[in-house]
């Protein structure tokens, strides 16, 4: 048996491994695709402290995997598929049909951004395609930018982006938005802000980068393009926790509920990350509470 096991090895859980490894507390990261998790899509990273000229996402995820291994973790390639619990004893069953055991275990599954799934998305992620206003606003200062979605996260992103870019389209399915009234006043009372309603997009174009979108009016028959060079899209985050088997305790949209040691309900079991329940997502804040969820389980440990 293992003594802790993490999901996924993305920021939170290779944060946590670092900790534990580094206290020779044995450790096995579960990883599905490669370490870095959303690192991986983000070319450059501008606010993740101790990088003053930013550093490419590929290159912080080498070199957060090359920590943990160095003080002597262990990364194992597999999908988990389902938990179950025997007693204290933590049973992970992997989609090759292996079955692994730990002590401690730690979801670091993440969440996986809402896609638009339209032509040009995929070819254009980082290159004007983004799904985070606060990750790459910065990149968009008097450019001409598109927010697609009509809920409480487009127009929080849609006023914090008015910060930097020169025009504003907010794009939405319906005549009405979903957001609260409060929201909707700010965003009406903005300049830079234009309401383009009732619009989906058909396509995202461009050569080298984002130039126009294309998009279908849903009450009469009529296509427009507008000019562009960044659009970004707010259409939802789901969290990467359908494996949990509803053993862990989690809000109406699958997100974990963790106390401030990252404990769930559930002893032994902590969780840190984009999967958990909160109010900001960012390497930072991931990376943070993986660091907390080590610390904690080296507390209990020690106590044992
Ligand atoms: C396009 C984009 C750009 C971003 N830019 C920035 C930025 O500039 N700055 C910033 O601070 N934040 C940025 N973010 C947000 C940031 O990437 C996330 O907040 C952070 O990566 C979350 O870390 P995590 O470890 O919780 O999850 P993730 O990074 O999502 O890692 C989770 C890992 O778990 C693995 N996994 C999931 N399910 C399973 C399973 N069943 N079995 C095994 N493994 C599994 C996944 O493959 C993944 O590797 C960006 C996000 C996106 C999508």
């Amino acid at each position: 048996m293992k003594k802790v096991i993490i999901i996924g090895a993305g920021p939170a859980g290779l944060s946590a491994g670092i900790f534990l490894a580094r206290d020779k507390i044995p450790t096995l990261i579960i990883e599905k695709f490669s370490p870095g998790g959303n690192m991986l899509l983000t070319e450059e990273i501008e606010n993740y402290p101790g990088f003053p000229n930013g550093i490419s996402g590929y290159k912080l995820s080498e070199n957060m995997k090359e920590q943990f291994l160095k003080f002597g973790g262990e990364i194992k390639l597999g999908e988990v598929e389902r938990i179950d619990l025997n007693g204290n004893k933590k049973i992970i069953k992997l989609k090759n049909g292996e079955f692994l055991e730990s002590e401690f275990l730690v979801i670091a599954s993440g969440s996986t951004r809402k896609k638009l799934q339209v032509k040009g998305e995929d070819d254009f992620i980082g290159k004007g395609v983004s799904y985070c206003a606060i990750c790459d606003g910065a990149f968009f200062k008097e450019k001409e930018v598109a927010v697609i979605g009509g809920g409480d996260s487009a127009l929080e992103e849609a006023i914090y982006l008015t910060k930097f870019v020169k025009t504003l389209y907010l794009v939405h399915r319906r005549e009405k938005l979903r957001a609260k009234k409060y929201l909707q006043e700010e965003a009406k009372n903005n300049k830079k802000i234009n309401f383009i309603l009732p619009y989906i997009v058909k396509e995202i174009k461009g050569k080298e980068k984002v130039e126009s979108i294309i998009l279908e009016n849903t009450l009469k028959e009529e296509i427009i393009e507008l000019k562009v060079d960044g659009i970004f899209i707010s259409a939802g985050q789901k969290p990467n926790s359908e494996f949990l088997n509803g053993i862990v305790k989690t809000d109406k949209n699958g997100f974990i509920i963790v106390n401030e040691k990252m404990e769930t309900n559930i002893p032994g079991i902590f969780a840190c990350g984009d999967v958990i329940k909160k109010s900001l997502y960012q390497i930072i804040t991931a990376a943070s509470e993986g660091m907390i969820a080590g610390f904690f389980i080296e507390k209990y440990i020690e106590n044992l």
